[in-house]
This record gives C-alpha cells, sequence and structure tokens, in this order.
C-alpha cells in the first residue's frame, strides 16, 4: 500500500477504488506494525468505505490490527446523510476505558504499607473469566437495569461513591439516550455478576506515583502533584457488552442488504444510524456504556475503602474516560455543523480548553485523556488541546507491537513476577499465562506514541506516572 509521509507524524493514504475518504495515519513510520503481520492500514483504508464517513478514517499512533476497524481507529458518520454506525469500530469491550484517583498521600509516604495494601486491593479486586464482583444486591435484573439506563449516578444516589465522581467522568458518569430494552436477556444474565469486576489479561489495576509534570497549571486543575501516588484503572463492561456487540453485528449482517450496504469485509457490518437497527444499537451500545462506567467506579470505590484502612488517606477522582465508543456528536465539517457519529476504538475523545461539555473547573485546561502505558513502563496523562484533529481525540495506550501468543512464547509469567518485583514492582497477578502475555516488550514504546500524538497536535502532555504495583486481570 502506497503511504505518503505529510509530516513527521502525518502519513496519508490516499483514495483509491471504494474509498470515500483518504486515510490519516498520526505516526511516523516507525511506529506502523510490520505489514506482514498486521494489517492495520489495510483495515483503515476499508473503514473510508464506509456510508457517509467525513474528513478521513483516522489512525491514532498506537494503531495495530483489530476486529473489523483496526484498534487507535476513528471514523465519523454524517448521521443526515445516511451514515452508518457499526459495532466493529466500536469494539466488543464496549466504553472499556480508564479511570484514574488520586490519593491525598506521597510515595514516600506509603512506602512502608505499600506491600500491605497490594495484597488488600488484590483481595478487594474481582477478577479472571467469571468469579465473582464487588456488588452484591438483593434484585440484581432490576438494579442491573437501573444501572444500564442511569450509569453510575445510581449507583451514587444509593449511598455508593461521591457526588466528584460523576462531576469527574465522561458524561457525569452516564450516557442519556442509553435503551436498555435492546439489551438482550442473555447480555443481561451474563452481566448480573460481574458488576465490579476488571476481567482479564490487559485489564488491570495499577498502583503508581507522579514521576514527572510537564505543565503545572493543567496538572493542579487535574488534582495531581509531583510524588503523588494514583490508581489506574482499566477495564470495561465485561460479558454483557460482549454479548451487546455480538447480538447486535449479527442484526446488521443480516440487514445490511436491505440497506443496499456492501462492505470490503465482514466485520465491518454497519447500517444507517437512523434505521431501527442503528437505532437499537445506538441505545444497547449506550446502556452498555452506562455498565461500564458503573464498573469502574465500583472498582474505584472499593480502592477508596482499601485506601482509608490501610493508609489513612482519601482519594479523589482525576478523570474517567471511555476508549472503546461511538457517540454523535456536531462538529463543523466543510464550513456547517453536522451531526456526526463519531468512532473511536483503541482511541481517547480528548476535549480541548474551553469545551460545553467539561466540568467548570476542567474548562481552562481541557480534558484529562488516560494513557496507560505498560505494567513495567511509564504511563501518561495528556490535555485536550485547541483545534485538535480526528474531532478531538487521541491514542489510548502504548498498542500491541505482539500478538499475546507471541508475547507469551518469549518469556514465562514467574520470570516476568520476578523482574518486575526486582525493579520494585509488586505483581498481583491472576494467571501465570495472562502475565506473559502482558509482557512490557508486547507494546509498543509508549513514550513515543505520546511525543506522536503530541507532535501531530492531537493533544499535549500534563504528567507521566510510574508504576509501583499492579493487580492484573
Ligand atoms: P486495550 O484497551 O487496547 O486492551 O489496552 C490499552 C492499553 O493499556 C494498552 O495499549 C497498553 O498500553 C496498556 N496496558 C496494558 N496492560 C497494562 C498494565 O498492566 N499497566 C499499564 N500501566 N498499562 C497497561
Ligand atoms: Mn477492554
Ligand atoms: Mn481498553
Amino acid at each position: 500500500m502506497h503511504v505518503e509521509e505529510e509530516s513527521p507524524y502525518r502519513l496519508r493514504i490516499e483514495r483509491r477504488e471504494g474509498m470515500r475518504v483518504p486515510g490519516i495515519v498520526f505516526a511516523s513510520r516507525a511506529l506502523i506494525p510490520e505489514p506482514a503481520q498486521d494489517k492495520s492500514l489495510t483495515q483503515v483504508a476499508a473503514v473510508a468505505t464506509l456510508p457517509g464517513i467525513v474528513g478521513a478514517s483516522y489512525a491514532m499512533p498506537d494503531v495495530h490490527w483489530g476486529y473489523g476497524f483496526p484498534i487507535g481507529g476513528v471514523a465519523a458518520t454524517d448521521v443526515a446523510e445516511g451514515g452508518v454506525v457499526s459495532p466493529g469500530g466500536v469494539g466488543f469491550d464496549i466504553s472499556c476505558g480508564v479511570r484514574l484517583l488520586a490519593a491525598d498521600v506521597d510515595r514516600a509516604r506509603i512506602a512502608p504499607v505499600i506491600d500491605t495494601l497490594m495484597d488488600r486491593l488484590d483481595e478487594s479486586t474481582p477478577r479472571g473469566l467469571g468469579r465473582g464482583a464487588v456488588w452484591h444486591v438483593r434484585d440484581p435484573e432490576k438494579e442491573l437495569r437501573a444501572v444500564l439506563r442511569d450509569g453510575a449516578g445510581y449507583l451514587v444516589d444509593r449511598g455508593y461513591g461521591v457526588q466528584r465522581d460523576l462531576d469527574r467522568c465522561e458524561d457525569r458518569g452516564g450516557v442519556a439516550d442509553a435503551a436498555p430494552e435492546h439489551v438482550s436477556s442473555r447480555a443481561i444474565e451474563r452481566g448480573r455478576d460481574q458488576l465490579g469486576s476488571l476481567g482479564s489479561g490487559n485489564h488491570f489495576l495499577e498502583v503508581q506515583a507522579v514521576d514527572e509534570i510537564y505543565d503545572e497549571s493543567a496538572a493542579a486543575a487535574f488534582g495531581l502533584r509531583m510524588g503523588q501516588v494514583c490508581v489506574m484503572i482499566h477495564c470495561g463492561s465485561r460479558g454483557l457488552g460482549h454479548q451487546v456487540c455480538t447480538d447486535h453485528v449479527r442484526t446488521m449482517e443480516k440487514a445490511m442488504r436491505r440497506y443496499g450496504i456492501q462492505v470490503p469485509d465482514r466485520q465491518l457490518a454497519c447500517v444507517p444510524v437512523e434505521s431501527p437497527e442503528g437505532e437499537a444499537y445506538m441505545g444497547a451500545m449506550a446502556a452498555a456504556a452506562n455498565y461500564g462506567r458503573a464498573n469502574r467506579h465500583l472498582l474505584g470505590n472499593a480502592v477508596r475503602h482499601a485506601f482509608e484502612s490501610v493508609v489513612g488517606a482519601g482519594v479523589d477522582l482525576v478523570y474517567d474516560i471511555s476508549h472503546n465508543l461511538a457517540k454523535l456528536e456536531n462538529h463543523e465539517v466543510d464550513g456547517s455543523r453536522r451531526s456526526l457519529c463519531v468512532h473511536r476504538k483503541g482511541a481517547t475523545r480528548a476535549l480541548p480548553p474551553g469545551h460545553a461539555e467539561l466540568p467548570d473547573d476542567l474548562d481552562p485546561v481541557g480534558q484529562p485523556v488516560l494513557i496507560p502505558g505498560t505494567m513495567g513502563t511509564s504511563s501518561y496523562v495528556l490535555a485536550g488541546v485547541p483545534g485538535g484533529d480526528a474531532f478531538f481525540s487521541t491514542c489510548h495506550g502504548a498498542g500491541r507491537a505482539q500478538s499475546r501468543h507471541q508475547a507469551a512464547r518469549g518469556t514465562s509469567g514467574r520470570l516476568l513476577r520476578d523482574q518486575l518485583q526486582d525493579r520494585g514492582i509488586r505483581v498481583r497477578g491472576a494467571s501465570w499465562r495472562g502475565l506473559a502475555e502482558e509482557t512490557p516488550t508486547a507494546y509498543k514504546d509508549v513514550s513515543e506514541v505520546v511525543a506522536a500524538s503530541e507532535g501531530a497536535g492531537l493533544c499535549r502532555t500534563v504528567a507521566r506516572l510510574v508504576p509501583l504495583g499492579v493487580v492484573k486481570g
């Protein structure tokens, strides 16, 4: 495939047969995975054929191969022009995302109790496939439906968590247009006993410390200072979100023909946003997103209790943001305001300063963007910037450079744990195999990904975090 370098962090795939818009990849050539093993640029070109797509089919610097859309892909379709929604542009883990909490304590003060703290977090964080959840209620089905409708807000009303947990969460903790009636009973059943659980593998809960600050005023507005202890939680909507994706892909595969839609890859199944099937998916996806936020909210609340009892310190939410979601947003395209369905899959929304959706205290600095690296390297906090490209989007992590299988062949879980512990990073894993699959060498260099994102004008860097201990899914 011909890829032209427009500028150091901007590669262009020119339109060719079937593509309605060009492909734009915000990356240096060095960050692009080996084409022999990874078809992500072919996927960027395939996404450009979707009906109603506007601007370009975008990819972020952490781009790699995914289901239909690449992970790190952003695509927006014009709703009024028959623009489509595609579950492949959201992913199976609907509203997978990151929650960052800041503790009112510095790393030196927790040093004497860090092992006890990690043990407590290990015990209080359900994870692995199935295996329990933080949430126990008398009538799970009824309460689950309320969570699907209202997200984390419902939990705060019930006495779990505090108001700031909602103020600092994307959409104030819940998407308004959720339609739980489009969530199948199978999905409800899968989600019933998993609310407040991490899941497996790539999902984690990490104790970190602020190790570098690049932008003092933004860091202060976010509630971060040098040396401070933080907790980063990465997880999504568990079996419920997965089932919602599976159900609606199946429906769309059948319905597509009726709308005269042809796609180059079956995994790009889609229907117009304004169609019964499109509206049903949007409503079910929003409900799954509410489940995802509620899930991270409950895990965050358990972290708060662990810190109170082991450290005697309070914990405040910095921000919570999804990186697998499609949203209806208004953007200017070719000089006019349009309603777009913006798909971000392994990509993070990054609102600029002054955006109407920001809470007042973040208005002058922009939205916090949370970028996990790996359990052995840094993670980052970024902020949205004025004029941010790709409909205000940026990267979501380091991005895989090796498949899970390749990663596990190169090391063993025990060896990796010992190496990390030697470097002072405590490891509480769920399985040896899962740990090996997550070896830091399986990922791109997160610092390069962040530098490329900033260099491409998508965001600015605010702070760097280093791991002290990880509870791995
Ligand atoms: P994904 O949502 O694509 O599964 O993962 C998001 C990102 O999380 C990955 O690209 C990777 O950079 C990061 N990540 C995966 N495991 C860990 C971990 O244990 N700790 C940290 N800090 N980051 C991780
Ligand atoms: Mn996930
Ligand atoms: Mn994720």
